[in-house]
């Protein structure tokens, strides 16, 4: 599958941050974790900490997946309103699921904290503005919400919104919990960690089949890779992003394609604060934050198709009218486009995770953050993959179950 068009801003700004070698012998270990972008990242610095035996194992150069295109807007938030969510899982794992969120912010940041390599993390503030006059009652009626399960977040009328944030919209959830990082750095940032303890990572090797192991061997299946090498282990976490769906016999993802773009440097991001975050209610949605390095991010005009074919030939297009909306937005700023690109997006029907084990494979779990806030679900995955490999139960499990 064709992941992304162009030169996302990470990888252009980072480079080839550390080189990883390829498989050239066959390997054993307890957990094989298919995927080193930001989600095998996390996998492999947490299941080494509880130690287990891990090897990690990426077709493309590690982080060159998803990673490398993705905004990183770290937020709690997800893409389905808790209202909605409420009525389509019910009010307790509705809830649930927003805490969990949440929580995953102060996680990541751990996990950003104790990485060797800096990655820019930063904690801010979200604003989640009305797009229209007509939809602040949902939207308020949505804070209430949040706010009856803990969630810290305020609403910010038009004059607030204009005064501190320089945006001319009726109304706002702005919310405590999020951040941003760069999320190539902190995947190679994790998987250096991991590797201190020894996990073995290797990239540019294919994994082309998995063979379950007779009954009765320790290890309980073998991935086959396109090298020759093969890595028998107990168990398979798949970290495999949007080229999951093919293990997998519910259908779990409909695929999309977005755009996004970072502008040349300014002298300052102002009147925008730099430690906001923003996204609006119209789907599909602009969204924003700025960069280290004084630049905004922002992307959206997502499309209900992945051909690479079609998303390339849209690019210049899509870029061209998000930069519109920025300028309109902040029509005191002299706004370049430097990069734009595009990626694979997957949406799931309740805008929830696909985490655990399906029933179809006894020895393979999946760690699926499908949405708008992919990162956000992967540490949460760890979490609970983790629990589930020790033998400990999770009664998060359910909400993010295969079959629901
Ligand atoms: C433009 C864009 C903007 C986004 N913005 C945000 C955002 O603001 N906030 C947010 O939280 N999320 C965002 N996302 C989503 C987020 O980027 C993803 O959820 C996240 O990157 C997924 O990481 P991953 O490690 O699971 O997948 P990937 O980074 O794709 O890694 C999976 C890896 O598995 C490897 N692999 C797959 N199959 C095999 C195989 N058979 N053998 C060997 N290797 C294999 C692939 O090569 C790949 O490198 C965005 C995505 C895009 C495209």
């Amino acid at each position: 599958m064709d992941l992304k068009s162009n030169f996302p801003f990470w990888l252009v700004k980072n480079g080839l941050m550390a080189a990883y070698p390829a498989l050239e012998h066959d390997e054993v270990c307890d957990v094989l974790v298919l995927g080193a972008g930001i989600t095998g990242a996390i996998f492999a610095e947490r299941l080494s900490r509880e130690g287990f035996d891990v090897v990690v194992l990426d077709r493309r150069d590690v982080g060159q997946g998803s990673t490398s295109a993705s905004t990183a807007l770290l937020m709690y938030e997800i893409d389905t309103h808790l209202v909605e969510l409420t009525k389509l899982v019910g009010r307790a794992h509705a809830d649930r699921a927003y805490q969990l969120s949440a929580a995953s912010i102060d996680t990541l940041e751990q996990l950003a904290l104790h990485s060797p390599v800096d990655c820019g993390f930063r904690r801010k503030r979200s604003v989640y503005a009305a797009s229209t006059e007509a939809e602040v009652p949902d939207l308020r009626a949505e804070l209430e919400a949040r706010l009856a399960c803990g969630i810290r977040a305020a609403w910010a009328g038009p004059r607030e919104l204009s005064e501190q944030y320089a945006i001319n919209y009726p109304g706002a959830i702005v919310s405590e919990a999020a951040a941003s990082c760069d999320p190539y750095r902190l995947a190679h940032g994790l998987l250096q960690q991991a590797q201190e303890r020894g996990v073995r990572v290797f990239d540019r090797t294919d994994v082309t089949k998995f063979t379950p192991q007779p009954a009765g061997d320790a290890c309980r299946v073998t991935a086959q890779t396109d090298r020759g090498p093969s890595v028998k282990a107990k168990h398979v976490v798949f970290a495999s992003g949007y080229e999951s769906q093919q293990y997998l016999s519910e259908r779990v993802v409909k695929f999309k394609s977005t755009y996004a773009l970072v502008t040349q440097p300014l002298p300052s991001v102002a009147p925008w604060p730099e430690d906001c975050l923003f996204w609006e209610s119209s789907r599909p949605y602009l969204y924003l934050r700025a960069t280290d390095d004084r630049r905004l991010l922002a992307g959206g005009e997502d499309d209900d198709f992945h051909s690479p074919t079609k998303r390339d030939a849209q690019l210049g297009a899509k870029a061209d009218k998000i930069l519109k909306r920025l300028q309109t937005m902040f029509p005191t700023l002299a706004l370049e486009t430097e990069f734009a690109w595009a990626g694979t997006f997957g949406e799931t029907k309740d805008g929830l995770a696909y985490i655990g084990r399906p029933p179809e494979l006894s020895w393979g779990y999946f760690a699926l953050g499908f949405g708008g806030n992919g990162i956000t679900f992967s540490a949460i995955a760890a979490d609970i993959i983790a629990d589930e490999l020790s033998g400990r139960p999770n009664a998060d499990a359910a909400i993010f179950r295969f079959g629901r």
